[in-house]
């Protein structure tokens, strides 16, 4: 079952929270027990797992990506974006989750981000969901 989660981002640099509805996802194809993956088909945005209770921490990593990889550091490509390339890279572009009772198997403290780099842009993210056998 391949299904699409929409996300539109509000500025260039920004982690979103989709563990909701990737879930609502999981709820209506009726799976309790297998993978869900999750791919982002973007080359300026990614897919990472990280702490969803404080939202200091998102805007921490969104922050010192942004230090670690400077907007106008000296890049060949003309784009102009390629720090959101870099950025890309090293948060990746896919997750794997184990699906367990109808639930993305997270710890407590866990939620699956959306990381845009060169926002604002629409995006969307491909999710697969592979019931047990
Ligand atoms: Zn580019």
């Amino acid at each position: 079952m391949l299904h699409y989660i929409q996300v539109s981002s509000r500025s260039r640099n920004e982690l979103i929270d989709i563990t909701s509805r990737v879930e609502d996802l999981l709820r209506i194809s009726g799976v309790s027990s297998g993978i869900c993956h999750l791919y982002c088909p973007h080359t300026t945005a990614g897919i990472t797992v990280n702490e969803g209770a404080d939202p200091d921490v998102r805007s921490d990593i969104s922050r010192f990506l942004e230090t670690l990889v400077p907007v106008d550091a000296s890049f060949a490509h003309r784009e102009g974006n390629s720090d959101a390339h870099v950025k890309s890279t090293l948060v990746g572009a896919s997750e794997t989750l184990i699906i367990e009772n109808g639930r993305l198997l997270l710890g407590t403290w866990q939620a699956v981000y959306f990381c845009e780099f060169d926002g604002p842009r629409s995006r969307k993210v491909a999710v697969k969901i592979i019931p047990d056998s």
